[in-house]
């Protein structure tokens, strides 16, 4: 069974989609999937040996050795031409590591992926700014709460068209913003309170950083534009 935060990422997975799972660790993801047959291949990419051996084994036991590839590697280096890899999900990092993992792909790696689903585990905005850097237009979000930590998922495909966002959907997500989940009142609730509590700490302290004030209380602007 999924944690909830994975399960929402399965959630977002078009069924008979051709996915790529980077940083794959057990292969949850992609044996959930094929296990309820709403995909028939899958890579599971991960760059550290030791979950991969666990993972083969488990493939194996239950008979997907032809439908989930477990390879060893960097980022989407394990994507070859002829996977015709359609979707490349990558969950449970930093939206840093994120988005380098994207940059350092190669246009062969990323030929046929339409759909990225990504959740990154903070960091959100960085990684929204590599999708519309890159012409990835979001397309669904989710925002889901499990032990005390609130994950967001975010659903993205290739346009040619032009992708913009504004400072507060960069922050917040477009999408979760018209949507405005009590998961979402409550996080941004609690950021707006503590970037508050923040700036009036940082105005009493006796050498005063008036750049990270500024930017304290642009973030304040835009949530409070928001809720
Ligand atoms: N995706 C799973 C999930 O969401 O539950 C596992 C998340 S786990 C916290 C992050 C995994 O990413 C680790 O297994 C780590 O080894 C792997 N990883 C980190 N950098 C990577 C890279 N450059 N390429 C492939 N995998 C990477």
């Amino acid at each position: 069974l999924l944690s909830k935060r994975l399960q929402a990422v399965a959630s977002m997975v078009d069924p008979k989609t051709r996915l790529a799972d980077i940083g794959s660790d057990h292969a949850y993801l992609p044996v959930d999937l094929i296990s309820k047959d709403i995909i028939d291949f899958a890579i599971a990419g991960e760059v550290a040996p030791g979950p991969m051996s666990r993972s083969q084994a488990d493939i194996t036991k239950f008979g997907y050795d032809e439908k989930i590839k477990v390879r060893l590697g960097d980022g989407l280096a394990v994507i070859k031409a002829e996977d015709d890899i359609q979707t490349v999900v990558i969950a449970g990092m930093g939206g840093i590591l994120i988005s380098d993992i994207l940059s350092r792909a190669t246009k062969e790696q990323l030929s046929n992926v339409k759909t990225l689903i990504l959740q990154p585990n903070i960091g959100e905005p960085l990684v929204r700014q590599w999708l519309v850097k890159n012409s990835f237009e979001i397309i669904d979000e989710d925002i889901v709460e499990e032990d005390n930590h609130v994950y967001e998922i975010i659903k993205a495909s290739f346009t040619t068209n032009k992708v913009e966002l504004s400072e507060s959907e960069y922050l917040m997500g477009p999408i979760l913003i018209q949507r405005h989940s009590a998961v979402f009142i409550d996080k941004w609730a609690h950021k707006l309170n503590s970037y508050q509590k923040a700036v009036a700490n940082m105005k009493n302290a006796k050498s005063i950083d008036e750049a990270k004030i500024t930017q304290m209380n642009d973030y304040i602007k835009y949530i409070e534009e928001i809720l």
